[in-house]
């Protein structure tokens, strides 16, 4: 079985998915979805590049709004994986 290709969304690089995180948007609010069951369309993002999705307005691009998304979720989701 071939693994799963994904790109990161801030820095493009592609990688095994495993290395990525899904998050979805859900009422304007960037969720994470690590168990990767979430509908909707989704987007994949290493760790270390929250700050690049943030600088580049990746997650907007990614979800194609133009509309400001709250990242609260996602940032408190990383806090807590330390
Ligand atoms: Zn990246």
């Amino acid at each position: 079985m071939p693994i799963p290709i994904r790109s990161c969304i801030a820095c493009r690089k592609a990688t095994n998915w495993r290395e990525l995180l899904r998050v979805v948007e859900v009422l304007g609010q960037v969720t994470p979805d690590p168990d990767r069951r979430k509908g909707g369309r989704g987007a994949w993002l290493r760790r270390e590049c929250l700050e690049t999705a943030k600088q580049r307005k990746s997650f907007q691009r990614a979800f194609r709004t133009d509309a400001n998304l709250s990242i609260d979720l996602l940032e408190k989701y990383l806090e807590e994986l330390h």
